[in-house]
């Protein structure tokens, strides 16, 4: 199944003209689920991949950069007669923001559900669990680890046919872990293959939380706000310089390091340069970048640059002949 990254805007506090405020698109097989929702973040969608209808919306703190787009968005679905429930899930306190929106949005027709959510707290969608991790900002702030099931190990045809199995519906017994003529699942089936996980900070200065959380990730989306000649203005605002950031990712032992939330003091190379220092791995993705991540028997997670759709030349007519001077 796919699985990547769109890094709808990858701005921290404030847009400036190259970075949108912080969102972040996570799609899986037909699944789309968004993190943060600042504001212009339609905007940001519908210039790139679309507005697509998303299933569920995940607020990582209530500060005004991270959730002032939603409100329109919720109209705007309703505008488009969208007609797919949606859930928007965040810290506590969510509902209770949302609900003083409503002369905004109103009372949606297709189903929307507000819900605070508890740290630790696993939301579901098939074999993918959305685990909120508490992270240290200056506000109750939450982080998210999606961490997909374990997938079954590999089933070798070859080898239990050879072992006397018949091909059918003996195989698939075999798979759920029942012996078939002797034959053992042990023999047959390989180990359990693991998931991928990919853990998003949302704001944060550098915590152990997320590098429990993010132990073994194949993705960080970790905050870099700023760069470490800013450290203490980094540490009096809850939030993280690159260097940390990289830190983090080293003592997690991710294979990938995103970093976002960028102030419009910095372009992203003076970031990525002081994160690579530390942990080599790191990616600045600019707004509509995506992060591929492929099951992990399959390769390393890729950043794919924005490869802007080819505009037509307009069709103008004939320019008339200049007439000599
Ligand atoms: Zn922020
Ligand atoms: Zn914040």
């Amino acid at each position: 199944m796919d699985l990547s990254l769109f890094f709808a805007g990858t701005a921290g506090s404030v847009p400036s003209a190259r970075r949108g405020l912080p969102a972040l698109l996570v799609r899986r097989g037909g699944e789309r689920i968004l993190f943060d929702c600042g504001e212009g973040t339609q905007r940001q969608l519908v210039k790139s991949v679309g507005l697509t209808d998303l299933t569920d919306i995940f607020l990582t703190h209530l500060h005004a950069d991270h959730w002032l787009g939603l409100p329109g968005m919720l109209k705007s679905f309703e505008l488009r007669d969208r007609e797919k429930p949606l859930t928007v899930h965040g810290p506590p306190g969510t509902s209770a923001l949302l609900e003083r929106m409503r002369p905004v949005y109103g009372r949606p027709r297709y189903g929307l559900t507000i819900r605070d959510l508890e740290p630790g707290e696993a939301i579901r969608r098939d074999d993918l669990e959305i685990v909120p991790i508490s992270v240290r900002h200056r506000a109750t702030a939450f982080g998210y680890a999606l961490i997909e099931d374990e997938r079954p190990g590999r089933f070798d045809v070859e080898l239990a046919t050879r072992l006397g199995v018949t091909p059918g519906p003996d195989f698939g017994r075999l798979q759920r872990g029942e012996t078939v003529n002797g034959v053992t699942p042990e023999q047959v089936v390989g180990e359990a293959r693991r998931g991928r996980k990919v853990v998003i900070t949302g704001d944060t200065a550098p915590t152990d939380a997320v590098v429990v959380a993010a132990h073994r990730a194949d993705v960080l989306v970790h905050e870099a706000t700023f760069a470490h000649e800013d450290a203490d203005r980094a540490a009096v605002t809850g939030h993280s310089t690159a260097r940390q950031a990289a830190q983090v990712a080293v003592d997690a032992e991710v294979t990938m390091l995103a970093l976002t939330h960028l102030s419009s003091r910095y372009a992203g190379h003076e970031i990525r340069d002081e994160a690579r220092a530390v942990f080599a791995a790191t990616e600045v993705p600019r707004d509509f970048d995506t992060i591929d991540i492929p099951l992990p028997e399959r390769g390393a997670p890729e950043l794919v640059r924005w490869d802007p759709p080819r505009r037509q030349a307009p069709t103008r007519p004939p320019a008339p002949l200049e007439s000599p001077a």
